[in-house]
């Protein structure tokens, strides 16, 4: 087994919101990712290298153990699923909320409800508890176009200040779930690299206490 510690990234908002946080905990890239395209980075730690990939294939890289750790959205883990990883450490960071929305001022329709959403199997679990009838239908973007374009009756979305939702006609309506970022471990990997994963997670949960202390100051 490699003597390197692979830390995937999520691509993105994330990002840069990780990178501090990282920097923080004493852990950083050797060169500017943001002025670089490739995608497997050294760091200061001559054991961690960083990987930059899209956030929602970094639980099936960690999970297959391409990479020992990841960084990932509450929201990417639940739309995924977490089987094969810990999720040692809440990050805090990138906190947002999953939620439904839907057209301003119009009620929610007792019938089948018609939902647009890239979150599928979040939103098929969270109807099927509410005892809603619902057709899923999967979408990668612009979600807040379904419901104006009659594609849906209503949305399941990241929701973070509404202004999205306020800007296309459309309002928050139940919650799903808070969101947050999440350090995530491969299970075989905090077995066998236990002596050089358990200092890193110290120093990254180290930093993640640092930052709420200067909060509540
Ligand atoms: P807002 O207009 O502030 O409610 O932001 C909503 C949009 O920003 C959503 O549609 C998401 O695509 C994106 N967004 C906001 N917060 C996050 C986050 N923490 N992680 C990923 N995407 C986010």
């Amino acid at each position: 087994m490699s003597k390197q510690l692979i830390l995937a990234l999520s691509k993105g908002r994330i990002l840069d919101e990780t990178l501090p946080l990282l920097a923080d905990a004493g852990i950083t890239p050797a060169e500017d990712l943001s002025k670089s395209r490739k995608l497997l980075f050294d760091t200061n730690l001559p054991d961690v290298k960083l990987v930059v990939i899209r956030a929602t294939d970094v639980p099936t890289y960690v999970q297959l153990g391409a990479a020992d750790l990841g960084i990932a959205g509450k929201d990417v883990l639940l739309e995924h699923g977490v089987e094969g990883l810990y999720e040692p450490l809440d990050l805090n960071i990138a906190r947002c909320k999953l939620m439904t929305a839907g057209v301003s001022g119009l009620p929610p329709s007792h019938a089948r409800r018609r939902v647009a959403t890239k979150f599928v199997n979040v939103a098929r679990r969270y109807y099927a508890e509410q005892g809603i009838q619902a057709e899923v239908i999967k979408l990668y973007g612009a979600m807040e176009l379904a419901p104006l374009m009659n594609l849906a009756d209503e949305i399941v979305d990241i929701v973070d200040t509404g202004n999205t939702l306020r800007a296309n006609g459309m309002e928050p309506r139940e919650l799903i779930a808070h969101i947050s970022t999440r350090l995530v471990v491969n299970k075989a990997a905090m077995t066998m690299k236990h002596d050089r994963i358990k200092p890193l997670l110290a120093r990254l949960d180290g930093a993640v206490k640092q930052r709420q202390a200067q909060l509540t100051e």
